[in-house]
């Protein structure tokens, strides 16, 4: 706390961490003794860097840049890029440490970065997005590559600001490096289902969660805030495997839908239209629409499915949704359970599934991508999905395997860190102090 006074976030994920580890530790001290919590709280390099750029009127602006290069033990840096307006060195900082132990998790050998900009893409026009991306690339171009550095997408950035950011490297480079971005597209490097990944990814780990419990998603009712890329997918797939998903929402307020979320209309609205949510109305009168964010939880479902941002959850949030019969939680978007919501499902027998496993079929995709990248080929949508669920399976798995080893059983959150730690400590400890 001394050493990162403010950072807020950071703090939260070191703390929940911790918590999960301290068996560990008991058990094998030698993590302690060679200092490996030490150097883990520590990212290996973080870069801040000016980005200036022109609007439409002509006149300048300038945000900040960053990228946090946070643990490279197990492969080259690897996870997304955020342009949000609250992005700052703690958001960036505690998505790192995160991204670490979840490309742990999924079994790839990739290391763990984050990085974004206090940018926001909204109400900006076409060229203005990509003047900001290409300024954006110029300088992070220094730092990144195929073997060092690979970043993604995230909040406020998707194949089209991917697309930007690739043809400027591109242009510095002088050389056409299909591998040092991921979520690129199809035409050129993007691997098919990687759109899809982080949402069906989701789904995936809640089947495995539900039958934990002797249920199934098929007859489940959902709540799933956001409506992005990970809430349209989960949902898409949600109600393929016969749930029924009930509300969603965007960042101004969220629609019910009792009859159940038509996605077709939602992915037109968002994904075609770049419009407001509550446009659902105009074609399905049936729905209500409800300003602001936090209302959603209010709603009674059995599975919630937080998938927009950290901390969206809050202890009275929690309670309500515990008091409305809900059954299990999975963190679609990172960290969106405050620590005090956490205690209250934790308290109340709530099975949970932490973020750096329910949400990493996403970078495990951006793997497969690199992989195809490298090979030259394109796997198949059924070849990519196939592979997805199987690694799904196996983090769902190894969470279990790591809780039950370490006196925690069925405790997904404690499973997750544990078993996400245990590789990049040995590979750092293999590795020397460096
Ligand atoms: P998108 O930008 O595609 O969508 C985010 C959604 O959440 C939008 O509906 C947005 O509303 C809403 N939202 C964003 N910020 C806030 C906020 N502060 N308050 C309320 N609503 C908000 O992002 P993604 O779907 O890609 O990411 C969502 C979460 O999932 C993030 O935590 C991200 O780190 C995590 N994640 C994403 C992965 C991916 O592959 N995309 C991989 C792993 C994790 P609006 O439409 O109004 O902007």
């Amino acid at each position: 706390e001394i050493r990162n006074p403010n950072e807020k976030e950071f703090l939260q994920a070191v703390r929940s961490i911790f918590k999960s580890l301290l068996p560990v530790f008991t058990k094998n001290p030698t993590y302690m003794e060679k200092g490996i919590l030490e150097q883990l709280v520590e990212p290996e390099r973080v870069i801040t860097f000016r980005v200036p750029w022109v609007d439409d009127n002509g006149m300048v602006k300038v945000n900040r840049g960053f990228r946090v290069q946070y643990n490279s033990a197990l492969g080259p840096y690897k996870g997304g890029l955020r342009f949000h307006p609250s992005v700052n060195l703690s958001i960036v900082k505690f998505l790192g440490l995160q991204q670490t132990l979840k490309n742990s998790l999924t079994g790839q050998p990739i290391g763990g970065g984050k990085g974004g900009a206090d940018f926001d893409p909204k109400g900006k026009s076409d060229n203005e997005i990509m003047r900001f991306c290409q300024s954006f690339m110029t300088e992070l171009a220094k730092y990144i590559g195929p073997d060092t550095d690979i970043p993604a997408g995230d909040i406020g950035v998707g194949a089209k600001e991917v697309g930007y950011m690739f043809g400027q490297y591109k242009k510095i480079r002088g050389s056409f490096e299909a591998g040092v971005l991921t979520g690129k597209g199809l035409g050129y490097g993007g691997s098919l289902a990687r759109k899809e990944a982080t949402g069906y990814g989701a789904i995936y780990f809640v089947e495995e969660m539900l039958k934990q419990k002797g249920l199934s998603l098929n007859g489940s009712t959902l709540v799933v805030s956001g409506s992005g890329n990970v809430s349209i997918y989960a949902m898409e797939k949600a109600i393929q495997l016969g749930a029924k998903v009930v509300a969603c929402s965007d960042s101004d307020g969220y629609i019910f839908d009792e009859n159940g979320i038509d996605i077709n209309t939602i992915k037109q609205i968002k994904e075609e239209d770049s419009n407001r949510i509550n446009e659902y109305l105009y074609t399905h009168p049936q729905a209500q629409y409800f300003d602001g964010c936090s209302g959603i939880w209010s709603i009674a479902c059995d599975v919630a499915l937080p998938c927009a941002t950290q901390n969206e959850i809050d202890e009275n949030a929690a309670t309500q949704l515990v008091a409305n019969g809900v059954k299990a939680i999975a963190e679609g978007a990172n960290m969106p359970n405050t620590s005090e919501a956490i205690d209250v499902f934790l308290d109340n027998g709530i099975l949970v599934g932490p973020s750096k496993a329910v949400n990493a079929g996403g970078v495990a995709v951006s793997s497969l991508e690199m992989a195809q990248n490298s090979m030259r080929m394109s796997w198949s949508f059924e070849e990519v999905d196939a592979q997805l669920q199987g690694i799904m399976k196996t983090i769902y798995q190894n969470c279990i395997i790591a809780a039950k080893e370490f006196d925690q059983e069925g405790n997904l959150i404690a499973g997750a860190n544990i078993a996400g730690f245990q590789k990049v400590a040995d590979a750092m400890m293999e590795q020397g102090v460096v």
